[in-house]
């Protein structure tokens, strides 16, 4: 043999006896080999649960989504390349030209960017319910609409759903219905067990968890509709890199801890800034004052370490200044890692079936694994540029007698 061929020979690639490691093995391909002719020929029938080809499954990827289908309490999960793409993916394996898509007008707003201009390019029609609709979405429904979606708590906005009125009124229509479960993750929701035919996640955020890897996953308990969503994956040539998938099963290893952390850390924040005079409310559905809260005490099992804030409307010019002289707040998107972001949403996001009444500024909060005593006290320093500015000392006097 060659020196040129012997660089070219294939290590047997499983584990070699007496070394056994505590975490899964990266196995990378884009080409599957198989023994014979005939075994290539017949490749396609591993298609949605072994080994054809590299972009539609790796060992990695497997294990993954195997682990995320059990927390889940679903039956198979599919990953692709993003929790935008769950989305998509999750839409267009359900509905075609002239079919109907019901969104909360709270959706995660690309979805809304997607419906407007690419949906409607499709033929696919969208339509925006106010989030609190409940049961009364029965009146929106019809046998065009092949699908609704629901997200609770809704972004920025963080509006609870009434999601066990709406799959029964879906159900008794034929529609069908996927949450975007990404706030609460697999841990703090179970979606599959309230009647939701997808469970979707932005593992980007908490499964992924330090920040460093973008990806998504569906999970289903229907084989019919997992056998769908793995054929429309493939005529979008949807993949994930295995290296990826070995960063997510290690961020699930500790996904429970670090959802501890934050939502005891954010909890103790939301609460400091609701008795803030600068802060109108304070939008977090695990505080009482949440118009949500009793809803989501009945169907979650918990919180993260998400919420939003509104600011009263005259620290609009200072609020800029007040995010920016913050040390342990990175300024930025997403959310849901182990360092604590802020996001200042101003004017506030797009709605166009219901209205934002409140005036002032938006601030989304996603707090992270410092300790909450640094978070509290970087807090405190910032917001004394606003107590200097503070117009009218009009409202502390009153909130301390409510
Ligand atoms: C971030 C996010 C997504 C999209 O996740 P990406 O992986 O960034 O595409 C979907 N839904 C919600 C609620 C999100 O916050």
């Amino acid at each position: 043999m060659h020196d040129d061929t012997r660089c070219l020979q294939i290590d047997d690639a499983t584990a070699p006896s007496g070394f056994q490691s505590l975490s899964f093995p990266v196995f990378r391909g884009s080409t599957v080999v198989f023994p014979t002719v005939e075994a290539y020929q017949r490749r396609r029938e591993f298609f949605y649960d072994g080994y054809s080809y590299g972009l539609y499954g790796t060992p990695t990827s497997r294990a993954l989504e195997a682990r995320i289908a059990s927390l889940e309490n679903g039956a198979t999960s599919h990953v692709v390349p993003s929790g935008l793409a769950a989305i998509v993916l999750t839409i267009l394996a359900v509905a075609k030209a002239g079919d109907q898509v019901l969104l909360p007008d709270s959706v995660y707003d690309p979805v809304r960017t997607l419906s407007d201009n690419f949906l409607s390019f499709l033929g696919i029609q969208v339509g925006y319910y106010d989030p609190l609709i409940g049961g009364e979405i029965g009146a929106l429904l019809d046998d065009r609409v092949k699908l609704v979606l629901v997200e609770s708590p809704g972004s920025a906005t963080m509006e609870i759903q009434d999601m066990a009125a709406i799959v029964s009124a879906a159900r008794a229509n034929g529609s069908r219905v996927a949450a975007d479960n990404t706030w609460a993750t697999p841990l703090r929701f179970k979606p599959l067990d309230m009647g939701i035919d997808f469970s979707i996640c932005a593992i980007s955020k908490y499964l992924g968890g330090h920040s460093d890897v973008l990806m998504g996953s569906v999970t289903v308990r229907d084989e019919v509709l997992y056998r769908r969503l793995r054929d429309v994956s493939r005529y979008l040539g949807y993949g994930v890199s295995p290296e990826d998938c070995s960063l997510v099963l290690r961020g699930i290893e500790t996904l429970s801890v670090r959802l501890d952390r934050s939502e005891a850390n954010a909890l103790a924040v939301a609460r400091w800034l609701g008795d803030r005079p600068e802060v109108v409310n304070v939008l977090h559905p695990a505080l009482p004052s949440h118009p949500g809260h009793e809803l989501w005490q009945r169907d979650f099992l918990g919180s993260s370490g998400l919420f939003s804030v509104i600011l009263q409307p005259w620290t609009r010019s200072h609020v800029a200044a007040v995010i920016e002289s913050l040390e342990f707040f990175s300024i930025g998107a997403s959310w849901g890692g182990t360092k604590s972001i802020v996001a200042v949403m101003d004017p506030p996001p797009v709605r166009t079936a219901t209205r934002i009444t409140e005036q002032g500024p938006l601030v989304r909060f996603s707090i992270g694994l410092e300790h909450v005593d640094d978070l509290l006290a970087d807090l405190e320093r910032a917001f004394r540029l606003l107590e200097a500015e503070m117009v009218q000392p009009l409202t502390p006097s009153i909130r301390q007698g409510i």
